[in-house]
């Protein structure tokens, strides 16, 4: 508890510390601040001073009200102003009654008819960083500055520097992130015109290789598996690329129907056997005898399964074992993928599912992959009101489970219907 009999200016010095906390309009804050400096050292006038968007001169942020508007259009020099100094130097600075003025900007005095017979200029500084400037003008009566009122414009300008400091962080967090919006714009139009772009072309190459291999001799067989392996490989990322962009524009449909999950894992693992073998890798299912089935689309939740295990093969070393099950869990079924491969490191595993994060660098790593699998999974599974996630410890392996509600269709049907 305060005592009752505080002094005014400690009262008022404490109310102005109350008052940051609801300070949403800054430059009424200081302006406020500025006129309570002004009064607590019985000076003619306070200004708040911080530097042009250039760095180049300062300018007036808060000023007395009668020549608030004259100021505001002023810029104050960094050399050549008692405030240019101070803001240099981070020093604070009296300016006596009868020194000499020439190191003084009289330009304020000329515009505002104010003549400057004394002053006390102090920086804002806050972390480290002057900020600003707070200075009072001509004290009455003729007096001088008294090291009370040093005391008094200290205390304000730590206010002012903290708020002023709170603001340009503020500012650079809006900069941050409307770049980065910006980027991720850019990157979806990128994502979205060039699947689109290569989609036909491609679709010529694939075309025209399969119809020459029915035609040339079988001395040409291996160059033109190559092509068709190798366009194959373009058209399966260009469809990742198409459904991440599908899914973010929210153009992904789905065509439900009863879709049996056994089946799924049993096709999925089947259509990944022969790269297993050639890796010298196990890859079995693990399914018990009761049929799972889900509401939602085969094809997207078979590009979903696909990805993990793609992945799985890819993060496992020779003579490793990968095991894909599934069962009922209460209102859903579970599919997990086990490796006993490399592993994710833990400040990775959270960022796994965004787009184009890879754990190695591009250009280091030795798979190949445009990080863009796990994204493409989460989004088909999201798409199906489910859930994706990865367990992983270095070294030791990785597990992705992903979780699809039993009647996720009749679930959403039933939402449309309340949601206004
Ligand atoms: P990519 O197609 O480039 O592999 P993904 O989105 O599928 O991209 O995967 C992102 C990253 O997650 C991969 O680059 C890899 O580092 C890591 N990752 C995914 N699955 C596994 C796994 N089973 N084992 C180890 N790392 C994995």
């Amino acid at each position: 508890m305060l005592p009752d009999d505080i002094p005014q200016p400690l009262e008022d010095l404490l109310q102005s510390t109350r008052n940051m906390r609801e300070a949403l309009d800054l430059k009424a804050y200081l302006q406020t601040l500025s006129e309570l400096a002004a009064h607590l050292t019985a000076s003619e006038g306070a200004s708040i001073l911080v530097p042009n968007e250039t760095g180049t001169a300062l300018h007036f942020l808060a000023a007395p009200r009668l020549q608030r508007e004259v100021l505001r259009s002023l810029d104050v020099p960094m050399t050549g102003s008692a405030a240019g100094r101070v803001f240099a130097s981070a020093v604070a600075e009296i300016i006596h009654a009868g020194s000499s003025t020439d190191h003084l900007f009289t330009q304020v005095d000329e515009m505002t008819g104010v003549v400057t017979r004394n002053m006390m200029v102090i920086p804002l500084r806050f972390n480290g960083q002057t900020l600003g400037v707070l200075e009072v003008i001509n004290r009455k009566g003729g007096a001088d500055y008294t090291p009370e009122d040093v005391t008094i414009l200290e205390v304000l300008a730590v206010q002012a520097a903290m708020l002023l400091y709170n603001d340009s962080l503020q500012k650079k967090l809006d900069k941050a992130q409307s770049e980065s919006a910006l980027l991720d714009r850019m990157k979806n139009d990128f994502i979205a015109i060039s699947s689109h772009e290569l989609r036909t072309p491609l679709g010529l190459i694939l075309g025209h290789a399969t119809f020459l291999r029915e035609l040339v001799e079988p001395k040409f067989y291996e160059q033109l598996d190559t092509i068709i392996r190798s366009a194959t490989r373009l058209k399966s990322i260009i469809e990742n690329l198409s459904s991440v962009d599908n899914f973010q524009n929210g153009m992904a449909s789905l065509r439900s129907r009863m879709v049996s999950i056994k089946r799924l894992v049993e096709d999925t693992v089947a259509g990944f056997q022969p790269e297993a073998a050639l890796h010298g890798i196990r890859l079995r299912t693990d399914l018990g005898p009761a049929e799972l089935w889900v509401d939602g689309d085969a094809e997207k939740l078979g590009l979903a399964l696909g990805n993990l295990v793609k992945n799985a093969l890819q993060f496992t070393e020779p003579g490793g074992i990968i095991v894909v099950s599934a069962e009922n869990v209460p209102g859903y079924v579970k599919i997990s993928v086990v490796d006993n491969g490399i592993g994710i490191p833990s400040t990775d595993l959270t960022h796994i599912f965004e787009r184009f994060y890879q754990v190695q660098s591009h250009l280091t790593r030795t798979h190949g992959g445009m990080g863009l699998g796990l994204s493409v999974t989460k989004a088909m599974v999201e798409l199906h009101g489910g859930r994706v996630w990865a367990e992983s410890m270095e070294g030791k392996g990785s597990t992705f489970t992903i979780l699809l509600p039993l009647n996720f269709a009749q679930n959403a049907a039933a939402q449309r219907v309340f949601t206004p």
